[in-house]
């Protein structure tokens, strides 16, 4: 395995770092005091306020300038803006945002605390009996798949076009396995920039949907290669979290690639509102995601120093506090529910001619995920953009191939986006006589929708 993120170390990206203990405080006894009662008044107004107030809903407002603004009546009495300069301290994700949050603000949080949460859902779920959280007929949980990709466009046009074959393919697999999917494209919160923008959506989707389940995240380069296989969901029914990963690598190596959070499932309850909780101050934007990221270095094996990555944070956190979470995560390594790019992209053919095989997972990689690729963002890639492009390219066309096979079309080759015909139209039902296309036109295994 390689690095999972683009490495690139947070000094890099951000000037002027502070570390804690460096602040000094000459500030009198009364001081502290004034504090605490404005902080306790503080929290009790997030507690007890009106839930619809919009008093208490923080602004957020984001503006991505993709065009330059002129500026007229400025322009003629101030000095020219210096000119933008390549690898400027603040990264794409980051222009615009409010100053961040220092160390020694109190730490971050997603939003009021809630309680009562599982009872409060089952209630819900009494209530709208039309809305089974476990579809008929298959029984198997009602899932929602989410995924995203930043609101700015991409540096370069072929990052968006990437994108958009990468979202078809997950409308594909969600259509064909009828799973609801969701795509998020914006910024639900300033201080989760990044790959950090999945907490904040989760918690919200989470509350908003009472009836479903399970929430499968699944990053926006992380692509569906065997589009038949179906999860097995009765194995995580006594789990709130779904990783792929290795008990051995997260808790005896300590290993921050033991789990990989660019595909996991993670369950509609109480125990998961608690951990994004605690999983999200971490994140923050600026210096306190810059000081985890130097603890993660510290602590997790074989991680580099960057700033803090939403799955270092998670491991961190499963092995400081195993027996909080640890009986209730389950890590997955019987099929790829997040497969490694490097070492499948140059073997679809082979794969292909050798089939898919049955069983738990066959042998085709379930999802090909291009962790490091990075196609849509200004700084280095952590592997050739070439490599990454047409490795995607083919993991997109092999996965499209069993798509258009139901319709009687394949590709020429995985490297060409040419089309042949492969089936001579006879007027027949296409699934007729043939199992696996039956499977994936019709299939038995949809989640029952509301009426
Ligand atoms: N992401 C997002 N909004 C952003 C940036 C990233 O929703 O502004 C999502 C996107 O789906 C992306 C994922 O976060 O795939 C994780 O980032 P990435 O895949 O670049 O990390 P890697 O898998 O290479 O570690
Ligand atoms: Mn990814």
């Amino acid at each position: 395995m390689m690095d999972k993120h683009g490495g690139k170390p947070a000094s890099d990206r951000r000037a002027g770092r502070r570390l804690y203990g460096t602040q000094k405080y000459s500030a009198s006894a009364t001081v502290p005091l004034v504090v605490v009662v404005i902080l306790v008044l503080g929290v009790l107004f997030l507690i007890l306020g009106p839930t619809g107030s919009s008093l208490a809903l923080p602004r957020i407002r984001i503006v991505f300038n993709n065009e330059p603004v002129q500026i007229a009546e400025a322009a003629a009495n101030s000095p020219p803006p210096p000119p933008a300069q390549a690898g400027a301290n603040t990264s794409d994700e980051d222009s615009g945002l409010p100053p961040p949050r220092q160390l020694t603000d109190p730490p971050y949080s997603l939003g009021r605390t809630i309680l009562g949460y599982d009872a409060r859902r089952a209630a819900w779920l009494a209530a709208h009996p039309e809305f089974p959280a476990m579809a008929a007929p298959s029984g198997r949980p009602r899932v929602l798949v989410v995924t995203g990709s930043a609101p700015s466009r991409c540096p370069d046009p072929d990052g968006d076009h990437l994108l958009l074959r990468a979202f078809k393919n997950k409308v594909d697999y969600c259509r064909v396995h009828g799973l609801d999917v969701f795509y998020n494209t914006a910024f639900l919160d300033a201080e989760m920039s990044g790959f950090w923008a999945k907490l904040p959506l989760l918690r919200s989707l989470m509350v908003a949907h009472p009836e479903v389940e399970l929430i499968w995240w699944v990053d926006s380069d992380a692509v569906f290669t065997d589009m038949l296989f179906e999860l097995p969901w009765e194995r995580y029914a006594g789990h709130n979290l779904v990783l792929h990963g290795w008990a051995a690598k997260v808790f005896d190596e300590k290993s921050w690639i033991g789990v990989n959070t660019g595909s996991f499932l993670i369950r509609n309850c109480q125990w998961s509102l608690d951990l994004l909780d605690l999983w999200a101050p971490m994140g923050s934007r600026g210096p306190v995601r810059d000081r985890y990221g130097e603890i993660f270095a510290e602590e997790l094996s074989g991680r580099p120093p960057f700033e803090a990555d939403d799955q270092s944070a998670l491991i961190y956190l499963l092995v400081t506090q195993r027996e909080r979470w640890g009986d209730k995560v389950f890590l997955e390594s019987s099929y790829d529910l997040n497969g490694f790019w490097e070492g499948i992209v140059d073997r679809y053919e082979e794969l292909r001619r050798a089939g898919r095989g049955d069983g738990d997972g066959g042998r085709w990689p379930f999802v090909t995920h291009f962790v490091g690729c990075k196609p849509c963002r200004r700084y280095a890639d952590s592997y050739p953009a070439e490599r990454c492009r047409h490795g995607m390219e083919r993991a997109f066309n092999f996965a499209d191939d069993q798509i258009l096979k139901l319709y009687g079309f394949a590709h020429e080759s995985l490297n060409t986006t040419a089309v042949r015909r492969v089936r001579n139209e006879t007027g027949e039902p296409l699934d007729a006589g043939d199992e696996e296309l039956g499977r994936l036109l019709h299939p038995t295994f949809r989640a029952a929708r509301p009426a």
